[in-house]
């Protein structure tokens, strides 16, 4: 099955940090934060002959952690001004 890599970026960056955000922990405000940062983000998808040390790699890569967190605060200020709550 494919998998957006991504996707699996944004989840592991998002635990890392959420604590210091100030938005409500409805499910709903986190799947729009999450949303809202991979509609801005290009989708990774990796063929079957990389290696899991590679994917791995992507997943530590410093660089693109610093630019998933960059989409992710934006997409929590776009989702707080948004929430009801
Ligand atoms: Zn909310």
């Amino acid at each position: 099955m494919l998998k957006n890599y991504m996707e699996i970026l944004v989840d592991e960056v998002y635990n890392e940090v959420k604590d210091q955000y100030d938005v409500c922990k409805y499910d709903d405000c986190i799947n729009d934060i999450k949303a809202t940062a991979l509609n801005n983000l290009p989708p990774v998808y990796f063929s079957s002959c990389i290696s899991e040390g590679e994917k791995k790699a992507f997943l530590l890569n410093r660089q693109m952690k610093i630019t998933v967190l960059a989409k992710i605060t934006e997409a929590v200020q776009l989702v707080s001004q948004r929430c009801k709550s």
